[in-house]
């Protein structure tokens, strides 16, 4: 359903009046952007780079309201996820999901690349994660419903996966008006 976009270009599918959307979080790459279609480099070490990406990511993530958010959405191809699912500012490097189980289909989801697209995803109901945190430390975490499903969306960004190529076709839909500072209706966007 979507067509392929240049980069800073809104693919045509995009409905007029979630062309603003598109252009509010300016250090948040959009669909099109190559950083998302890539499989991202795991982070070999630590240095002030990835100290300030980590950082960088999560300021954003806070600014657009999102649950969470990888990297390669500030356009760099790095193994680096952050997320929010509602008790307290995560941080995984290198995160790989070793063990998943169950199945969980609410709530829909929507990403902060592709502003506005919703729809519902099919994932599994607990993950077991394991990766570093943002000191390097050895970290293995199991996430439940929620957490899960942010976990799953932002490794799949890693993966060059968006949302959307995993949806049920029929159930996404542009939702227009779901404002930035209004997180109570829309979907959760990460
Ligand atoms: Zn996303």
């Amino acid at each position: 359903m979507l067509t392929h976009s240049t980069p800073d270009h809104i693919p045509a599918d995009v409905p007029k009046e979630l062309h603003e959307a598109w252009y509010r979080y300016k250090a948040i790459v959009k669909l099109g952007h190559p950083a998302l279609e890539q499989v991202a480099k795991p982070v070999t070490r630590y240095n002030t780079d990835t100290h300030n990406l980590i950082h960088r990511m999560k300021t954003t993530m806070k600014e657009a309201n999102g649950l969470g958010l990888a990297a390669p959405q500030l356009g760099v191809s790095t193994r680096i996820i952050v997320y929010d699912s509602g008790d307290g500012v995560k941080v995984l490097v290198n995160p790989k999901i070793i063990s998943s189980k169950g199945e969980q289909l609410d709530p829909p989801e929507g990403c902060l690349s592709i502003p506005g697209l919703q729809g519902q995803v099919l994932r599994a109901k607990e993950v077991r994660v394991k990766g570093f945190d943002e000191r390097g430390r050895a970290v293995s975490r199991r996430a439940l419903d929620l957490e899960a499903r942010v976990i799953q969306h932002e490794v799949d960004h890693l993966d060059g996966i968006l949302f959307f190529q995993k949806a049920i076709p029929d159930t996404l839909e542009w939702v227009i008006g779901d404002g930035d500072d209004d997180d109570g209706n829309g979907a959760p966007r990460d």
